[in-house]
């Protein structure tokens, strides 16, 4: 059993925190927002995360998950410190390391032993080594040589599935440069490692790198179906089709081969932008990178054209927005495509009526600028009655079923939007609709 304190108790950190106790290590998850840490001590989980809650509150309740923002006693108390702050795109692209400065200085003011530092933020290649330099010229101000080592262990776990893909990753990536760093870290994940999840140990250059290539490379997969997907529209060819037939060879695989509105969230977008930024500054050009990041925006875009060239004028045009989040399952809407579009197509005279299953409470302020086209709607159907169109923006499973007669009954428009293809286009061509995926 290990004592771990995690700093940052975001989407990564509460999920990893929750999950490190729940394989019998006690964890303490410290943030600087009291509010969270309050919350989190009286049963209030702040994301919405499926499974998340009751193994929280089970952990808790044994005293394995502990909540604090006093981070002093908890880097004095525990061996192993992850940061999970966030790494959000500075102005030029490159990932703002200001938070994960600041938690490497707070460590080293407060450090009374051995320590290793355990970074789990997505941060350049060359952070761990800024980590190492910024915790030394501390312990050296403070006339102390406690011995430390660190850690690049990057995480992969999806929003909306975070539980899951953390207690089964498809592998744990471990940076690190010293045996006693990899020995405690498979302790960590013993859990995982006696369930023979393969683990990569490597250097942490090599660790931070795989992070952003993976994350790219996936990015650049979305992008590229999204092409193909356009390319479809014109030439009458089918893009589910095209999609289910690649992703039949075993080199491409079928998953991120879904053509959409373009991709979002709190990683891909500012992972891709991170990873230009660090080629070019390295004098390289990842020039697959460089397109990728530019085809997305464009890809949302493209979206508003396709409702703009179907309705025409959008002035006394309402439209019924089915979904804010940037995927199903999470609360999350950074970088979502519906921060775009929405406001493009008020900015054409639209009124929208807004429904999301938990994307409303970080929706009411993100689109604060809209407000005045904008009614949230407490349900798929309240969002629907007496409206021109249906833009589906997001494939929550509440949407792929809808009651047609119902639809039809409360005056929802015939024209529909589909851009996560989520129905079939012959059938709702059948039923009446004038019906418009991506792709197809
Ligand atoms: P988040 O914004 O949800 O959480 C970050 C938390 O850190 C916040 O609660 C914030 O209050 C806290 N914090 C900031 N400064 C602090 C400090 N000095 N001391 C203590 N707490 C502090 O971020 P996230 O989505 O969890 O992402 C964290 C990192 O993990 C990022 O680098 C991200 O790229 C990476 N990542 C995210 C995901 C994901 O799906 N969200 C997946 C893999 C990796």
């Amino acid at each position: 059993m290990s004592q771990i304190a995690v700093i940052g108790t975001g989407y990564v950190g509460l999920v990893s925190g929750a999950l490190l106790s729940d394989f019998g290590h006690t964890v303490t998850c410290v943030d600087v927002d009291e509010n969270k840490i309050n919350g989190l001590k009286n049963g209030v989980i702040p994301i919405f995360e499926p499974g998340l809650e009751p193994i929280v509150k089970n952990n808790y309740y044994y005293k394995r998950l502990r909540f604090t923002t006093d981070i002093r006693s908890a880097v004095q108390n525990n061996d192993i410190i992850f940061i999970a702050v966030g790494t959000p795109p500075a102005e030029d692209g490159s990932a703002d390391l200001q938070y994960v400065l600041s938690v490497a200085g707070d460590i080293a003011t407060h450090m009374n032993g051995y320590k290793v530092i355990v970074n789990k933020s997505t941060v350049p290649v060359g952070t761990g080594q800024k980590v190492k330099a910024a915790v030394q010229a501390i312990l050296s101000g403070r006339g102390v040589d406690y011995p430390f080592d660190v850690v690049s262990n990057p995480e992969f776990l999806r929003e909306g599935s975070a539980v899951h893909d953390f207690m089964h990753p498809d592998r744990v990536v471990i940076g690190a440069e010293s045996q006693r760093a990899f020995h405690t870290m498979k302790e960590v994940y013993r859990v995982l490692y006696i369930n023979e999840t393969p683990f990569v140990e490597t250097n942490i250059e090599t660790a931070e790198m795989i992070k952003y290539a993976s994350n790219a490379f996936l990015a650049m997969k979305i992008t590229f179906i999204n092409e193909v997907a356009n390319v479809c529209e014109k030439v009458g060819a089918d893009v589910q089709m095209v999609a289910r037939a690649m992703g039949r060879d075993g080199r491409i695989s079928p998953k991120f081969l879904h053509a959409g509105p373009g991709f979002g969230g709190s990683c891909f977008p500012k992972d891709t932008r991170a990873l230009a930024k660090i080629a070019r500054d390295c004098g390289e050009a990842m020039t697959l990178v460089e397109a990728t990041v530019a085809a997305n925006e464009r890809q949302k875009l493209k979206m508003v054209e396709k409702i703009v060239g179907a309705l025409g004028d959008l002035h006394n045009k309402t439209l019924a927005i089915l979904g804010v989040t940037f995927k199903p399952n999470t609360d999350d809407l950074r970088e979502a495509p519906s921060l775009v579009i929405l406001p493009e197509l008020v900015k054409r005279g639209a009124r929208l009526k807004v429904y999301d299953p938990e994307g409303r409470k970080e929706g009411s302020w993100r689109f604060a600028s809209i407000k005045d086209s904008l009614t949230w709607c407490e349900s798929a159907y309240e969002a629907l009655a007496n409206t021109d169109a249906t833009v589906i923006l997001t494939e929550w499973n509440e949407f792929r079923n809808l009651d047609f007669d119902r639809y039809k009954e409360i005056g929802a428009g015939e024209y529909f939007f589909d851009l996560r293809n989520i129905y079939d286009k012959k059938s709702m061509l059948e039923k009446g609709f004038k019906y418009y995926g991506v792709g197809v």
